[in-house]
């Protein structure tokens, strides 16, 4: 089936079956483990979430690692310069959910973003991340609580779909010439060119997927954040959108916010999910100033990326910060930082980024107790203030531990 993947004899395929997943008992999962401080933060991973498994189901359920390759492990398994193996988005797709480490992209020159290659490549168009604060994390702000949001970034079209030309290229030269003679644009010679698609399909895809979460979830907001003032057909475009696609489809459940003042003074009916939106600016100041007033945030990619981690930010950085990119059905869940070369192989970096993936993971195949377990028990360590260095330079009196004694204590903090 695989050229070099070992396909587990144990465990079972997850399966969709109509709009819903199927879950085996004994699912198999293929994990990548992902370059740089990745192997380190992976084992930790792997060991809180058997051992939550283990602890809240017996014998009863157990997942059934199957590894898969990208990056640098790619490149050893595979041979020199392959980084993304066929087998890997193959095995992804089939499996159904998968989890990764982080990967390495070389700045400018070298293969471009093994990340975006497979959000495109098996069109995992959201990528989610929720954000809240866990008991105990240090934080920059007086009341991290109150941030407990999900945003839903587009993930697969804006100026990160990678539509671009070098500056000084044959190629770049056609499209500047073709944007100054027939468009009757006026853009410099010597300049580099990138393209900015924003679909309807794109933007309805990614609203549907956080107005159902919402729904599901009995979330009482979601807001579109956007920079439509400026980039009027774009990101205009995918507000205006994404209000029209609340009204097509689920009309008996939201309400604008315009709507809100004018019909029911001011107060949501009862059951309802406000939509509003917050031009991109603005809602950087929301999240600090009123992060009540947000539950899901949907927005575009490149906006996407710096909320996410400004808003990580604010409940204790990047190192405490889960996502998962996501297509209709399939799910990759991983790290939301990068590789942090110069922390490689030292045992060092905090593995919570990975581990709360593995969370949302849980959560996803719904075995929510063993979830739910695993926060505590990294919230019962964190106040124990047994923490990895990035937390402990942050907390007075801490103990700096390692990884793999970070994980080794979540796991027997689970209860
Ligand atoms: P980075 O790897 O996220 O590291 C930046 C800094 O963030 C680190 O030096 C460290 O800060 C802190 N940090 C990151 N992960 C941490 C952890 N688990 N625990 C504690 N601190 C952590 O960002 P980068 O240096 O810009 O990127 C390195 C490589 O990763 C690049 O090749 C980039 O393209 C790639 N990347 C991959 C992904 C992905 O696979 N999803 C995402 C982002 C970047 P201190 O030095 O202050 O301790």
């Amino acid at each position: 089936m695989f050229e070099k993947v070992q396909v587990p004899t144990a465990g079972q395929k997850i399966t969709i079956d109509g709009d819903r997943l199927r879950i085996p008992d004994d699912p198999v999962i293929p994990f990548i483990e992902g370059d740089g401080i990745g192997p380190d933060i992976w084992a930790a991973t792997q060991h809180v979430l058997d051992a939550a498994v283990a602890k809240k189901y017996g014998g009863d359920r157990k997942i059934v690692w199957m590894e898969i390759f990208a990056g640098d492990k790619a490149q050893q398994v595979y041979g020199e310069g392959v980084v993304m193996p066929e087998d890997t988005l193959r095995a992804i797709p089939e499996f159904v959910v998968a989890i990764k480490g982080p990967l390495t992209t070389p700045v400018a020159g070298g293969y471009r973003s093994l990340n975006v290659t497979m959000r495109q490549k098996l069109d995992l168009y959201a990528c989610v991340r929720p954000v809240r604060w866990i008991r105990g994390v240090p934080s920059p702000v007086k009341h991290p609580e109150k941030l407990n949001v999900v945003i839903f970034r587009e993930n697969t079209e804006d100026v990160y779909a990678g539509i671009e030309w070098e500056q000084g290229t044959a190629e770049v030269g056609r499209v500047l010439e073709f944007l100054n003679t027939e468009m009757g644009r006026n853009i410099r010679l010597d300049s580099g060119v990138g393209v900015k698609p924003i679909s309807v399909t794109g933007t309805k895809n990614i609203a549907r997927k956080a107005i159902r979460y919402a729904r599901d979830r009995e979330l009482p907001t979601v807001t579109f954040m956007h920079k439509g003032n400026i980039m009027k057909f774009t990101e205009g475009a995918f507000r205006d959108w994404g209000y029209e696609l609340a009204r097509e489809e689920f009309a008996d459940l939201t309400v604008s916010e315009a709507e809100l003042w004018d019909k029911y003074e001011g107060r949501a009916p009862e059951g309802k999910i406000v939509v509003k939106d917050r031009i991109a600016d603005s809602m950087f100041q929301q999240i600090l100033l009123r992060p009540d007033e947000y539950n899901v945030i949907v927005t575009p990619n490149l906006n996407g990326d710096y909320i996410s981690d400004a808003a990580a930010a604010q409940v204790g950085g990047l190192g405490m910060a889960p996502g998962a990119n996501m297509g209709d059905f399939v799910a990759l869940f991983e790290a939301t930082h990068g590789t942090a070369p110069k922390y490689a192989g030292q045992d060092k970096v905090n593995p919570s980024s990975l581990i709360l993936s593995g969370v949302m993971m849980l959560e996803y195949l719904g075995w929510q107790e063993a979830a739910d377990a695993v926060v505590e028990a990294m919230s019962k360590t964190i106040q124990e203030k047994h923490v990895t260095y990035d937390l402990a330079r942050q907390m007075e009196g801490a103990t700096t531990v390692k990884t793999s004694a970070y994980g080794a204590r979540i796991a027997e903090n689970l209860a």
